[in-house]
């Protein structure tokens, strides 16, 4: 049976072979490695190399986050004495919740990082993030404005039209730190004021055109409770913290480029030590959606088990599903960076992972179609036990047994009463092996009165015993079994792709990404598996011959299992149906 899988083509409408990835260096190194490498060429940071992965606890990590993971931690590790933090982004009170700390934390160790013990939360830079704020105010950089947020909207012009002033913009340095100061009070409803960089209201880039600082909102936030009702914006926040930090290189995705200027601008007119934003094309995958919004609505609207649903593109669903942590990163280092966005074929991140879990899974029979195989020259009640390798290549694995009886459960699928030419499992009138037992030859069939197949039945042949006969007699199939008497009913959930279209994100009129969920996407059937298969624990991996790879579910309980199926072997059955054809 090969299952050796072929490398299908890492990225799909691009026409490049790596992911639209850029050109590497002649040393070899994607373009954000060589600007390190220049850097610690000049000096420029001491030598240093010190990144940082800040997500926003307002939701799971995802493949995209995965990939910014291997980046950030990534090349710290690539460096002598290179460091990595991890900084919960935690400016927005409202949609943030210690839920998605814990998971956070969680998913970053699986991968295989460590921040050691450079855990940090830009809520504990809010005092300081504060100071700043009034510094700002003090040398005239920054206003309290009271115009409303759809005014503000209004003033801020478009991209072909320069933006209007604010008729609070100059109002004395006196009363914006008195605002201020206020606003922090909770003197103000949510909304009566903001407080913006005073910039530039022409700016072309619109981020420049006097953008918010500060908003009023007077929401509990998970870390600070109640001591605060003003709350500082991404962009102050994001580049102080970075600055506080000592972070080198503050690596992020495209969308962040226009605003790079501002980052820049926050940290010079403060006099704070700058950092160099870099920024690399996002994550985009076929048959995915990776957007916190859309797995939010995935999730609260119940399309799937949860966050942790084997279908999702959630760290922790693909880790449920069965998906190692080194195919992850396997992954990510194939697609490479680049500065153009792409589309990742979903078959890349498979073919990891079944290259990775090939070198690595115990093989088993389980059957999950079943149909019973009667053998009616076997004497009822007897049983042969078979020694079989846990791994045909790999003695390290041992062994189990197994019992064989007259009453055997097969895959439906593996008998045809009409077979075309080249079927090369049960038909009648043909023999085949059962693994690691017995030839046996299809001798018919019983039916149901609605014609389906209730029994299929052979004869064995006493000599063939382990799967080989002394007159080297040669059949061309070789099945996967269970006996009747062992088998354990395990409940198999069956994954195909959780969306139909290639690009869900790209809706048609009237559409939403809804529309494109596949309802096929999860088939649970209840599978004969034989008794070794029971005794794994939760988020152990095994390959069920023939079948694919599959992982024990946290739903499983003693002696009833539940697998998942983490992936297909497709390449057996590829060329079965070549030969078929
Ligand atoms: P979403 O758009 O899904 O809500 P986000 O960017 O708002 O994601 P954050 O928690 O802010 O989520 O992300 C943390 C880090 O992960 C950021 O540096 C962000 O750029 C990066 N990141 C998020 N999505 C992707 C992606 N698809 N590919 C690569 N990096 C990503
Ligand atoms: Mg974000």
């Amino acid at each position: 049976m090969s299952n050796t899988p072929s490398s299908p083509s890492s990225s799909s409408g691009t026409g490049s072979a790596a992911a639209g990835a850029d050109a590497k260096s002649p040393a070899g190194l994607d373009f954000i490695r060589t600007i390190i490498a220049d850097d610690n060429a000049t000096g420029k940071y001491q030598g240093r190399v010190h990144t940082r992965f800040p997500p926003e606890p307002n939701g799971y990590l995802h493949l995209g986050h995965a990939k910014s993971i291997c980046l950030n931690f990534g090349i710290a590790g690539e460096h002598e004495g290179g460091k990595c933090n991890l900084r919960f982004d935690d400016t927005n009170p409202v949609r943030e919740d210690v839920e998605y700390v814990d998971s956070i934390q969680e998913d970053v160790r699986w991968l295989g990082f460590s921040w050691d013990d450079r855990m940090f939360y830009a809520s504990d830079y809010f005092e300081r993030l504060y100071q700043l704020a009034e510094k700002l105010i003090m040398d005239g950089k920054a206003y309290v404005d009271s115009l409303s947020a759809e005014q503000i909207r209004e003033y801020r012009g478009t991209l072909t039209e320069p933006g209007k002033e604010s008729p609070y913009r100059n109002r004395p340095v006196e009363e914006n730190l008195d605002l201020f100061r206020r606003m922090r009070a909770g003197e103000f409803a949510d909304g009566a004021h903001v407080l913006r960089a005073k910039i530039d209201m022409a700016s072309p880039n619109m981020v420049m055109r006097d953008p918010t600082l500060y908003r009023i909102r007077k929401a509990h936030h998970h870390r600070t409770g109640d001591a605060w009702c003003i709350y500082p914006m991404y962009d102050y926040t994001h580049c102080i913290s970075d600055s506080i930090e000592g972070i080198t290189h503050s690596i992020c995705t495209l969308e962040f480029e226009n605003n790079r200027e501002l980052y820049d601008w926050t940290l010079q007119t403060l006099g704070l030590y700058r950092p160099q934003q870099i920024e690399f094309a996002r994550l985009n995958l076929t048959y995915t959606v990776l957007s916190k919004r859309k797995l939010i609505q995935l999730v609260t609207e119940g399309h799937v088990r949860g966050w942790d649903d084997p279908r999702m593109p959630t760290l922790s669903g693909v880790r449920r599903r069965g998906f190692p942590p080194e195919a992850l990163r396997e992954f990510c280092a194939r697609i490479g960076i680049a500065k153009a966005d792409s589309m990742v074929d979903y078959a890349l991140l498979e073919f990891c992972v079944r290259e990775k879990l090939n070198a690595v899974t115990p093989r088993l029979m389980g059957v999950v179609d079943p149909v019973k195989l009667v053998i009616t020259n076997y004497p009822e009640g007897q049983f042969d036990t078979f020694t079989m390798p846990l791994h045909p290549e790999d003695e390290s694995y041992g062994n189990r047994t197994m019992r064989f009886g007259r009453e055997l459960w097969i895959e439906r699928d593996d008998f045809r009463e009409e077979a075309p030419k080249k079927f090369f499992r049960l038909t009648p009138g043909q023999e085949v092996r059962l693994r690691y037992a017995y030839y046996v030859t299809c001798t018919g069939v019983v039916k149901d009165a609605e014609g389906n197949v209730k029994e299929v039945h052979c004869t064995y042949d006493p000599e063939s015993k382990g799967g080989s006969t002394e007159d080297g007699r040669k059949v061309k199939g070789t099945l996967h079994w269970v006996s009747v008497a062992d088998g354990v009913p395990a409940e198999v959930r069956l994954y195909e792709p959780l969306f139909l279209k290639e690009n869900p994100n790209q809706v048609e009129e009237g559409k939403t990404f809804i529309d494109y969920l596949n309802p096929d996407s999860e088939k649970v059937v209840t599978a004969y598996v034989e008794p070794h298969l029971a005794t794994y624990g939760a988020g152990e991996r095994v390959q069920f011959e023939r079948l694919g790879y599959f992982c024990m579910d946290k739903d499983a309980q003693p002696g009833k299992p539940v697998f998942n199926r983490t992936a297909t072997l497709r390449d057996s059955w590829a060329r079965v149906e070549r030969n078929q054809g």
